[in-house]
């Protein structure tokens, strides 16, 4: 049986997916976020044990519109090419939706969209260099 019975599949390295999943607690989010809708596969570097892995997850629940691999990207997947790019869209939309939320991650926000300047990343510099002394 091939790993994905799906004729479509497709994948990215969307920002809105890994500013959300790059947080403690990846799991508690994802399932928050996505629900049941979407399978949830541990970091590990790309080749075929992630593929055994993104295997055994969507094995589990066979239902999953696709796969978070957690520090990695997003995977959808449908019987046709259309389906499959808007499951992508859909669920990088959940993403951006709950990053603009008033929450936590308000401040990964808040510093994407500030312009950056050399004395703000100097400041920034200042700024560590001064916790690490304390
Ligand atoms: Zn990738």
């Amino acid at each position: 049986m091939p790993f994905l019975p799906h004729k479509f599949v497709d994948h990215s390295h969307s920002n809105a997916i890994l500013s959300l999943i790059d947080q403690p607690d990846p799991i508690k989010i994802c399932k928050k976020v996505f629900g049941e809708e979407m399978g949830i596969v541990p970091y590990i570097m790309p080749g075929f044990e992630l593929a055994k892995k993104a295997s055994e997850v969507f094995d589990k629940n066979p239902n999953v519109k696709g796969l978070i691999l957690l520090n990695h990207g997003i995977f959808t997947f449908a019987n046709n090419a259309k389906e499959s790019y808007e499951r992508m869209i859909k669920y990088i939309t959940k993403a951006e939706k709950e990053l603009k939320k008033k929450s936590k991650f308000i401040r990964v926000s808040k510093y994407v969209e500030k312009k950056i300047t050399i004395s703000l990343v100097a400041n920034l510099i200042r700024q560590q260099i001064s916790h690490k002394r304390k």
